[in-house]
């Protein structure tokens, strides 16, 4: 492969910025990642450098990252990131300032839990008894204890959009946890059906609804995760939920156009191959401190450029660690972090309620299907919205399975009626989250002095939110590293 380094771009940046005497030098940063986490850092990072920052943006394939829509007859449906807390203050606010509408995933949904794919444990397909008396006729007290505790936990958690208006920082993913809680700190060295043991929950909450939640959110099971990404899944049962209309991509799509309107922001589409740092023979060396290698799409050459910052936003993992290389840094080993594997399959038909004994009419309102036994192939079946405003009347009947392995025709039939011929439109696999663990290892925010990963964040708990909060951390970080004051938030985020 020809190395082609990009001095071209580094005189240009001398020409531009760097050697002019009357206007003061400016930071520049490199983005890996048009993702919701490398886009929202982007917003930040603006939001306290201004015009003193000059931004490159990388991505590899397209912006949004895991967040997706797949297009199925004309009409959209969410295939990675679909749902998001009502306490998202920040997803809220990216939102509500570009202009997207904010629509409600609906609160009640008729659906059955079973152990073995033939058996119902619990469902709430009762015409007559309200949902909240099943639950509590089978999950008694836990039920209740379950909506005070975690309404405590959410209101600790949420503390962290205080202390970031008030300029608080952290430097590693556990000071971000000790500052909330310190029991989320803890509830990383343990497994989830540890802790809600130690908790007081019995086991029969603890093997359907905690398992369920665990399973249908990160594909893994209350006795393989720590307790931290559980205690997230849980906070999700429950509460208002809502999405995007028009997909949830939407936000670091146009969190990305709107950056890319604003003075010295750049876009490349591209794969970064490597970064290593840059060690300056002398202080009067004015380049900068990390060299990135990279490969434009549709191109054979990889071009270098310093950068004083860069900032990795996609995770770093066993998979992809040859694929991109940091160099010169030994804090850190790629190869202890794995992402698990979900498949989601998008399919049409009808679904098989004869192995469950339900009537037709119990059928018609069956909604969606969770499997707590983790042995089996797949997580949950649901029946999907649009995410736009559906034209005219919808085509079919969409459903969306999750599993960890891609299932074969089969699998398929055991949740499909199979003379109504079911259909798979669309298969796609996602190396979807971190591969929870117990105790958690969790990499470092600052890799190396001028080199930030976002991500470092998602082996706490992924989701959008948790993301945009780490590229918030980042921001302030490297302005704090510039002597540069925090300016306080403009506050329209609301408690
Ligand atoms: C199936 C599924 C369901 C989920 N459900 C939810 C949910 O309901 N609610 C929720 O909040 N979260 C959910 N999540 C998690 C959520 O989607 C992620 O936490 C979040 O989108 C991660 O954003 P990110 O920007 O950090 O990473 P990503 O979205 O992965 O973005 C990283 C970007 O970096 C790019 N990239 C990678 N390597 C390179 C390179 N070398 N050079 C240049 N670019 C590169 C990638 O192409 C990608 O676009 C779900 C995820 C999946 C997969």
């Amino acid at each position: 492969m020809i190395v082609q380094f990009g001095y071209v771009v580094l005189l240009i940046a001398c020409v531009s910025v760097r050697c002019e005497q009357d206007e003061k030098p400016k930071t520049h940063v490199a983005i890996i990642g048009a993702g919701i986490g490398g886009t929202s850092a982007g917003y930040w990072l603006k939001h306290y450098l201004n015009d003193s920052v000059a931004i490159t943006i990388y991505e590899s394939g397209q912006a949004g990252g895991r967040l997706k829509t797949v297009n199925i007859d004309g009409n959209e449906y969410e295939a990675g990131g679909s749902i998001i807390h009502d306490k998202n203050l920040y997803m809220k606010r990216f939102t509500d300032e570009l202009g997207l509408k904010r629509l409600n995933v609906p609160s009640s949904m008729s659906y059955l839990t079973t152990n073995d794919g033939s058996h119902t444990l619990f469902s709430t397909l009762s015409r007559f008894i309200p949902d909240i008396f099943l639950i509590l006729w089978r999950y008694g007290f836990d039920a209740v204890r379950l909506k005070f505790w975690l309404g405590n936990k959410l209101t600790n958690f949420v503390r962290i959009y205080d202390y970031q208006d008030n300029g608080r920082t952290f430097q590693t993913v556990d000071e971000f946890l000790q500052m909330l809680d310190q029991d989320f700190s803890k509830s990383t060295q343990t497994s989830f059906r540890k802790y809600l043991n130690e908790k007081g929950f019995g086991k029969l909450f603890i093997d359907e609804l905690a398992q369920m939640a665990a399973l249908v959110n990160y594909d893994q099971s209350v006795d393989s995760m720590n307790a931290f990404p559980g205690l997230v899944s849980l906070m999700a049962a429950g509460s208002t939920l809502w999405h995007v209309k028009g997909g949830n991509y939407l936000v670091p799509k146009q969190l990305l156009d709107r950056l890319l309107k604003q003075s010295d922001v750049q876009y490349v589409n591209g794969r970064v191959k490597s970064i290593a740092e840059v060690h300056r023979k002398d202080a009067d060396d004015q380049g900068g401190n990390v060299r990135l290698s990279y490969q434009p799409a549709n191109s054979e050459l990889v071009h270098a450029v310093d950068y004083d910052y860069v900032i990795v936003a996609f995770p770093l993992h066993r998979d992809n660690r040859n694929d991109f290389v940091i160099q010169t840094t030994d804090l850190f080993n790629q190869y202890d972090y794995r992402m698990q594997l979900t498949h989601a399959s998008f399919l049409s038909g009808k679904l098989n309620c004869q192995i469950y004994n339900l009537t037709t009419r119990e059928c018609q309102r069956l909604n969606a299907i969770f499997y707590t036994n983790p042995s089996l192939p797949y997580r949950s079946v649901s029946q999907l919205q649009t995410v736009n405003d559906a034209k005219g009347k919808l085509q079919k009947t969409v459903y969306k399975v999750f599993s960890p392995e891609k299932l074969s025709t089969t699998d398929y039939k055991r949740i499909f009626e199979d003379d109504d011929k079911f259909q798979l439109l669309e298969d796609i696999p996602w190396l979807a989250y971190p591969k929870y663990d117990y105790p958690q290892k969790v990499p470092p925010i600052e890799i190396n002095s001028n080199t930030f990963y976002v991500n470092a964040m998602e082996w706490s708990a992924s989701c959008m939110e948790i993301e945009a909060i780490s590229a918030r951390n980042v921001a302030m970080l490297i302005t704090k590293k510039l002597g540069v004051p925090l300016k306080r938030s403009d506050k329209h985020v609301e408690f």
